[in-house]
């Protein structure tokens, strides 16, 4: 048994149970034993192994990052921040991953170490990551210390391009059943890993990829195992046109109807809805659906920023009683710039400075993930939950005057000011540095591997053309 004692934090978020949200309290100690938070309070006098001084810090649960993809986004860097097809209401979606993905086992370790080390350095404690299965996956995520869910993507179909303005697709529904078997098969072998931080997301991939039966089974492998379910969902207007094509529904109204809504089911940014102004179908149902069913929503504002796109609106989608959590879907992998940018494009939607709080957005990146992913236990300082903390330093100048450090720390500082991070009572980064993960080395390791990425781009792409 170790335990550690921060004594005398400056500022903490605590968790208040009757209230049921964080509350700001002042001089307080924070004792853990192991994994788990042990009190919170004023004078702790119980054994200490570990004193850690809290003076001039904010302590902030874990942020619950709901959604990434660490095993290429970082391969990206530079190549696709200004990628977009007009022809297809912007989005660069279809034409980037046929031109350019992960090219081998070691771009792929070097990108999601990279990524790790990101996520770590902006406060994330929880991450579900949504990957393709690739060797090496478990060892690396359980050496760099975050809490994991595992989720190996797989899918009936792939996407197809032959030119710029109509998207087609490529069946075939035993390779994703062999990817269903093969993605439970790993999620079941994390979920065994001796560390105990490892567990699984079941994730078919795309809405219009996946048979109604891959989806459905899917769903039940995951109930079955009291695991989240994910799928990206409404993430372009094409996939909307084309779902409407099929089905004469939106993919939300599908989706309620194969039977995939409920709590524990993960929506991969729900961004384009029936009311959304890029789309405008008449129905004006899919918000309650989403709402009604207890599923929640997975906001990652940034690739679809870089597009043009907005969701409309974030405050929306809570007050229509919408779990709503946060995720970095693309690079940098930064929860708290995601964070930043949910407030600032949420008020650019609505028009409305008062249609999110900066206690939503901790609330979304802490609690909404939690519950996104069923776990009680995480995002919340109060004994008897897991001791995922993140220090903020208060001395950075982006920090200060120290009015309202929590505004400081999402409109400011951001991942500046953290300086050390505790994921299940275990020290993953201190004084700024990751301790389990080499990130330049990772950076050398990336840049190699991008370049092949990009030599191998005039093969797969359906014009012939390099990335220049
Ligand atoms: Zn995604």
């Amino acid at each position: 048994m170790t335990t550690t004692v921060i004594r005398n934090a400056e500022w903490v978020t605590a968790w208040d149970e009757t209230a049921a949200q964080h509350h700001y309290r002042r001089h307080v100690d924070i004792a853990f034993t192991n994994d788990t938070i042990t009190f919170v309070g004023r004078s702790y006098y119980g054994l200490a192994d570990q004193v850690i001084e809290g003076r001039d810090r904010l302590v902030l649960p874990g942020l619950i990052d709901i959604h990434s993809h660490p095993e290429h986004e970082p391969l990206y860097r530079g190549v696709r921040e200004e990628l977009g097809v007009r022809n297809m209401h912007m989005t660069g979606l279809y034409e980037r991953s046929q031109a350019f993905s992960a090219p081998d086992e070691e771009a792929r370790a070097a990108s999601a170490e990279f990524a790790y080390c990101e996520l770590l350095l902006s406060g994330v404690t929880s991450l579900v990551d949504i990957s393709p299965a690739w060797n090496g996956w478990i060892d690396l995520f359980a050496k760099s210390g975050l809490r994991g869910f595992l989720a190996p993507g797989f899918a009936s179909a792939r996407w197809r391009l032959e030119n710029d303005f109509e998207l087609k697709f490529e069946w075939d529904e035993a390779r994703g059943r062999e990817g269903l078997a093969t993605a439970l098969a790993l999620i079941d072998r994390a979920t065994r890993h001796p560390s105990g931080r490892l567990s699984g997301v079941v994730s078919p991939m795309q809405i219009e990829n996946c048979t109604a039966g891959l989806l459905r089974d899917s769903r039940d492998a995951a109930r079955e195992r009291g695991i989240p379910f994910t799928v990206h969902i409404a993430q372009s207007v094409c996939e909307v046109q084309e779902i409407i094509r099929r089905h004469g529904k939106t993919p939300v109204q599908w989706a309620h109807e194969v039977g995939i809504l409920g709590p524990g089911t993960i929506l991969g940014h729900a961004l384009f809805l029936d009311t959304h102004s890029w789309v405008r179908w008449w129905t004006r149902t899919d918000l309650a659906l989403i709402a009604g069913s207890g599923s929640s929503v997975a906001h990652c504002p940034t690739p679809f920023a870089r597009y043009g796109q907005v969701m409309e609106n974030f405050g929306d989608y809570l007050r229509a009683g919408v779990n709503m959590g946060i995720g970095t879907d693309t690079t940098p992998h930064n929860l708290v710039e995601e964070m930043r940018k949910t407030a600032v494009l949420a008020r650019i939607a609505a028009g409305d400075i008062e249609t999110i709080t900066s206690s939503d957005l901790l609330h979304a990146a802490t609690i909404g993930g939690a519950t996104a992913l069923m776990r009680e236990d995480l995002g919340r300082i109060a004994p008897g939950r897991k001791a995922d903390l993140v220090l903020v330093d208060l001395t950075v100048p982006q920090m200060r005057p120290v009015r309202d450090p929590l505004r400081s720390f999402i409109f400011h500082a951001a991942d500046r000011a953290v300086r050390d991070v505790f994921v299940d009572g275990r020290q993953v980064v201190a004084e700024g540095k990751v301790l389990m993960l080499d990130q330049l080395d990772a950076a050398d390791r990336l840049a190699s591997a991008q370049h092949r990425m990009l030599e191998a781009a005039p093969r797969r792409d359906y014009l012939g053309r390099t990335a220049e």
